[in-house]
């Protein structure tokens, strides 16, 4: 049974006192839905205070990125010690830090092994380009960012992967629930030749790109998609409700317990 999983990632957005007042608005609604797990992965700066109001609640907390050193003369970076005790979950290799940061597979790999360790749940987010999808490249992009991302990784009862297609991330132009459902299956298939058939089917999968309270029950209707990961679309308080609700009720019969 994998739990249905609703991520915001607020990316580079709110200041300490607008996630706290984001987090107020959110907070009554999203506890109303306790069949689908949520998650908010604010700024850094905002970790420590948002975990105090998540306090009590079974709300998750993640942050957008870690480096995978443990301390030492990384100025600006953040680790995995500095965000245990208040994170679950971390977001790694989303295509902003890849395109904007530099960030690779192997710098990816070496972030999922750090968080594993650390006890810390990796969202690994994979995606095609707009031209590598032109160029009938899917397959073979989300084959190799796996491939790479999760080598020499044994353990995956905490990963969990997002599949993001570049060219739908903040365009408005989200895929389809098929074309999605069609690359998150072949996503689960590149998994079972990584490790196994049945570590493959309890790995949740999300999508991500544009997800909203208009086209969530397209994704969250396909056998293989357990959730999505939303940036835009989670700063608005009544419409990331909206989607979690909407989730419950799509997928009753994952609300059983946690996949771990
Ligand atoms: C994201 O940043 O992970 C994302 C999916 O963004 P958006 O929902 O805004 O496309």
């Amino acid at each position: 049974m994998r739990k249905p999983l609703i991520a915001a990632n607020w990316k580079m957005n709110t200041t300490p006192s607008e996630a706290v007042a984001l987090v107020q608005q959110l907070l009554p609604g999203l506890m109303a839905v306790p069949s689908v797990e949520t998650l908010l992965c604010p700024p850094f700066i905002s970790l420590v205070l948002i975990s105090e109001l998540l306090r009590g609640s079974d709300i998750e907390l993640g942050a957008q990125n870690v480096y995978f050193e443990d301390k030492g003369a990384f100025t600006g970076e953040i680790s995995l010690s500095m965000l245990t005790g208040y994170c679950k979950y971390v977001i790694l290799g989303h295509s902003e830090r890849r395109s904007l940061f530099g960030e690779t597979n192997q710098t990816v790999n070496k972030k999922i092994r750090a968080a594993i360790s650390a006890g810390l749940r990796p969202i690994l987010c994979i995606g095609e380009s707009l031209e590598e999808k032109e160029a009938g490249l899917t397959e073979s992009v989300v084959t190799t960012h796996l491939q790479q991302s999760l080598e020499g990784i044994t353990d995956t009862s905490m990963l969990v992967v997002a599949y993001e297609p570049v060219w739908a991330i903040g365009t408005g132009h989200a895929a389809t629930g098929e074309q999605a459902e069609y690359t998150v299956k072949l996503i689960r298939n590149v998994l079972a030749s990584i490790f196994d058939a049945d570590t493959a089917s309890a790995i949740r999968i999300l999508y991500g790109g544009s997800a909203n309270a208009a086209n969530i029950s397209e994704f969250i209707s396909q056998p293989n998609i357990d959730g999505a990961l939303v940036g835009g679309a989670s700063l608005k308080p009544a419409e990331f409700i909206d989607m979690v609700e909407q989730t419950a009720k799509f997928r009753p019969r994952t609300l059983m317990s946690d996949p771990l």
